[in-house]
């Protein structure tokens, strides 16, 4: 059945009924829906994203906007079948289509969970320390995230549908920015339907996502200094973007990932004998195969140490015959057909332009077969590799995508050289190395890591735990530099903060405090006539304090501490060694005893609001404590944050240990857990 593909348009299912353009299925040619985006009104879409959907993010905290992730995830796992249907006439088989949407549902659940653990319950960021500017403190500055006002434009390729929308969606939504998404055309039924699921599961606000299946019309002249651009496709739409005159106008943020003729190289310690030769080679075939190598992380150039070329060819060879074609929708084995006839004619061309430097060593571009299918009809095509003639006077297979099953092997005779290989390829998303050397292993990875954005070096030790060349994370980055497009996504909160403004705000402290709900040093910090482990989370302010009394060490503590933890190192023991040692002025307390005997100083015995102690941040040892010194310190509430259960909250606390002349010894933030009255 034919569908014709609806825009969501201002929260409403919009038909188009004129300039409809043919989707075709890449299994057997037939047409599987039209899309169109003529009629859209593209200056209220934009309209209804900053006056609707923006307004709705920003009244939510990053928790809850985590939270609306989370469920969002769940909802679509539950459905995620209908999506698996209907992305088999994309030529994807079930294992790509796992790439696709498992990928994205767990992109979606990793941003969640990243939201809750890592932003605070609050609508901003505080990011970094304070920065003293004046002498005598009373002028500080901060920097702070705060989301735009705008609306993410996102413009996917063809290749991963589901995964390429929800990596983008679940950073701009956490930011608390509303998406305009536009899928690539070839594979818009499949996105039309997980934004029909989204849509259903009525769990974003309104206004919070739209879509666009067609063109963008004159979508980007109504966008501002308060929109982003995050574009993934070829470079050439991506110059064309990038050029038009309003975005240049506006200075509006471009994220592009695009083409990225990446790497894969043997290194010069590996041999046939070793693992590394046999990890290289099957990560090479499943590079090249996965997703009939329409991946823009995909292997294009392998690079081998010359005496290894003849072996790595054969070796490639074989593995490669015994790859399958077959409809991805009776064999979820077997590579199915590229994305449309169209993208492989568009692959032929490349590949001719490549044999002019390089020889077809296995595969033929124009034959293929398979169990029961009509290679007339469906987008089918073998793998081929390829070999370059003279590696180092090559050209064109260092900016020749072939965006399908395609990759060409260069030999090297040195490191240098091969260095020299991988950098003509300006730019790339990713490189593995498969060596078991640590001399090799440094200079390659020093000398090819500023043209890239993600390096993967695998051997023996790492292999079965090894994600893959081809697999970003959601933890890691993804993107890299020149040719690939400069962009940075995923890379955790990375990918968040294109969402956001970065602003540097200068002010008193005490006003800084008030601002951003962090005390410094500087903020008032009035005495509390109630120790504040007295006091429950929400009775709690930020800048209450306490000051304890003091306590003299003396040798006895010293000694008593050294022999009751066994740590009876030196500095603590022996006067004479302590002395030489450039750092003391003779035995001095063990910093563990100081913290221990700081909690002796400000703790409250008696059970209370203050549930548990979960750790300490940013602790240092200032200045040595000797025998007869004292010690009193002083405990300030830095700064609270929800936590996931309502029944308490986590208090971070400033503490500051100071001696007998007044001078920092030990400062350090405090991390407990404060019960909350019930509601
Ligand atoms: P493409 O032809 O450049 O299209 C990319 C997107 O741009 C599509 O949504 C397309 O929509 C849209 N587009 C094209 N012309 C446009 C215009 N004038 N105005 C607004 N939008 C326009 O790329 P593709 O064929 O879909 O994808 C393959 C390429 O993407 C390869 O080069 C691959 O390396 C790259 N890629 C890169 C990454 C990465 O993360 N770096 C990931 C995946 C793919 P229509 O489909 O409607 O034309």
């Amino acid at each position: 059945m034919t569908i014709t593909l609806q825009s969501l348009a201002q929260d409403r299912w919009v038909t188009p009924a004129e300039g409809l353009v043919e989707i075709a299925s890449a299994i057997d040619g037939r047409v599987v829906a039209r899309a169109s985006s003529a009629g859209l009104d593209f200056a209220a879409i934009v309209r209804h994203a900053r006056e609707v959907g923006g307004p709705a993010l920003r009244k939510l905290s990053f928790h809850r906007r985590a939270d609306m992730l989370k469920a969002l995830g769940a909802y679509l796992g539950e459905r995620k079948e209908t999506l698996y249907a209907l992305a088999a006439d994309t030529g994807a088989n079930r294992r790509d289509n796992a790439v696709d949407i498992d990928g994205g549902l767990v992109t979606l659940a990793a941003y969640a969970s990243r939201g809750r653990r890592e932003l605070p319950d609050t609508s901003f960021i505080v990011e970094g320390e304070v920065e003293q500017l004046g002498k005598r403190g009373s002028f500080v500055g901060q920097h702070l995230l705060s989301p735009l006002h705008g609306v993410a434009v996102h413009i996917n390729a063809f290749n991963f549908p589901c995964w390429g929308l929800l990596e983008k969606l679940a950073p701009a939504m956490l930011a608390g920015v509303p998406v305009i998404a536009k899928p690539a055309t070839a594979t818009a039924y499949v996105a039309e339907a997980l934004v029909k699921l989204i849509h259903e599961s009525g769990l974003l606000p309104a206004g919070a996502l739209q879509l666009i299946c067609g063109g963008t019309g004159d979508l980007l002249d109504h966008l501002t200094g308060q929109d982003v651009i995050a574009f993934t496709g070829s470079i050439e739409t991506s110059e064309k973007l990038h050029a038009h005159p309003n975005v240049a106008r506006h200075a509006i943020r471009f994220v592009a990932e695009r083409d990225s003729l990446n790497a894969a190289l043997l290194g010069s310690d590996a041999t046939p004998a070793d693992p590394e030769f046999d990890l290289f080679v099957r990560e090479v075939v499943r590079e090249m195969t996965a997703k009939a190598g329409q991946k823009c992380t995909a292997i294009r150039r392998v690079l081998v140490p010359r005496a290894q070329q003849t072996a790595v060819i054969a070796a490639l060879k074989d593995k490669l015959a015994e790859v399958r074609l077959g409809d991805p929708r009776k064999d979820d084995k077997a590579m199915g057909p590229l994305v449309s006839r169209d993208q492989r004619e568009a692959v032929r061309a490349a590949i001719a332009t490549l044999q002019t430097e390089a020889e077809i060593v296995s595969g033929d571009p124009e034959r293929c077969e398979g169990d029961g299918i009509d290679t007339t009809k469906g987008a089918y095509m073998a793998p081929i590799l390829l070999r370059a003639r003279d590696p180092m006077s090559a050209r064109r297979v260092h900016d020749t995508e072939a965006f399908g099953p395609v990759a060409t092997v260069l030999a090297y005779d040195d490191i240098d050289q091969a260095i020299e290989l991988v950098r003509r390829g300006e730019g790339s998303l990713v490189a593995s190395l498969f060596t078991y050397d640590n001399v090799v292993a440094e200079q390659i990875a020093l000398g090819i890591a500023p043209w890239h954005g993600r390096l993967l070096i695998v051997d023996r030790d790492c292999a079965a735990e090894s994600t893959g060349h081809g697999t970003p994370l959601p933890a890691l980055l993804h993107g890299g530099p020149g040719r690939a497009g400069g962009g940075e996504e995923l890379g955790g909160m990375r990918s968040v903060h294109h969402y956001m403004q970065r602003t540097a705000i200068q002010a008193s402290p005490r006003r800084l405090a008030a601002l951003t709900g962090t005390w410094s040093r500087g903020a008032p910090s009035p005495a509390a006539t109630v120790h504040p482990f007295k006091r429950n989370y929400d009775e709690l302010a930020i800048g209450d304090s306490i000051e304890t009394a003091s306590r003299p060490i003396t040798l006895d503590d010293i000694e008593h501490f050294a022999h009751f933890t066994g740590d009876t190192f030196y500095a603590h023991m022996d006067e004479a060694a302590a002395k030489a040692n450039p750092f003391f002025p003779g035995r001095v307390a063990h910093g563990y005893l100081i913290l221990a005997f700081a909690a002796g100083l400000f703790v409250d015995p008696a059970p209370g609001p203050l549930l548990a102690n979960y750790g300490l941040d940013n602790l240092r040892f200032l200045k040595p404590v000797s025998p007869d010194d004292t010690i009193k310190v002083k405990l300030t509430v830095k700064q609270k944050s929800s936590a996931r259960r309502p029944e308490y909250g986590e208090v971070r606390w400033d503490v500051e240990v100071v001696n007998q002349y007044d001078e920092p010894v030990a400062r350090y933030d405090l991390l407990t857990m404060s019960a909350r009255p019930p509601a």
